[in-house]
């Protein structure tokens, strides 16, 4: 069940016609074939694609690739201002994979603005409790109580909207 002080914006549900259900996606397989690491619990995906610094010619080199479960780990920590301890319970994780995804959250957003890079979310090793869908049309992000239902967007009523758990 998704706990209420970590969703970001109370437009994801749509009164009571809202519902939810576990939907358990592993990308494990989609990033490092070699080692098999425990799944990061995500609530809710970020609500942005990455970001880019303004005010330089051009940015430098590549992005700095954020993964979810560090997005998630950041918001967490700095912005729900969670002890580790209440974090890594509801990512599903221990203490120090926690400390260390949190650690690697903070040196990528330091790296992207000390060293002006973009930054471009990606799936890291993350499975979200719902299924979330994104609008094409308003990008409002919402969960769907049932797969089999009108995926209609529940703010602008657009019928172009895509799951967004299976994006990378
Ligand atoms: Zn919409």
């Amino acid at each position: 069940m998704i706990s209420g002080n970590c969703i970001r914006r109370e437009d994801y549900f749509f009164g009571e016609n809202f519902y939810y259900e576990n939907i358990l996606i592993n990308f494990a397989e989609k990033t490092d074939m070699s080692r098999r690491r425990q799944p990061r619990k995500i609530v809710a995906p970020p609500a942005f694609k990455g970001y880019k610094p303004f005010g330089v010619s051009e940015t430098n080199g590549g992005p700095v690739e954020l993964l979810y479960e560090e997005y998630e780990a950041l918001k967490l920590a700095d912005y729900d201002m969670m002890t580790h301890h209440e974090a890594c319970k509801l990512m599903d994780i221990s203490r120090p994979t926690f400390a260390r995804i949190y650690e690697s959250a903070r040196r990528k957003i330091a790296k992207a603005l000390v060293e002006t890079k973009q930054i471009r979310c990606v799936y890291g090793n993350a499975y979200f409790e719902d299924a979330w869908y994104q609008c094409r049309k308003c990008k409002n992000l919402f969960t769907m109580p049932d797969p089999g239902m009108d995926k209609r967007c529940p703010l602008c009523g657009a019928e172009e909207t895509e799951l967004i758990n299976e994006k990378i």
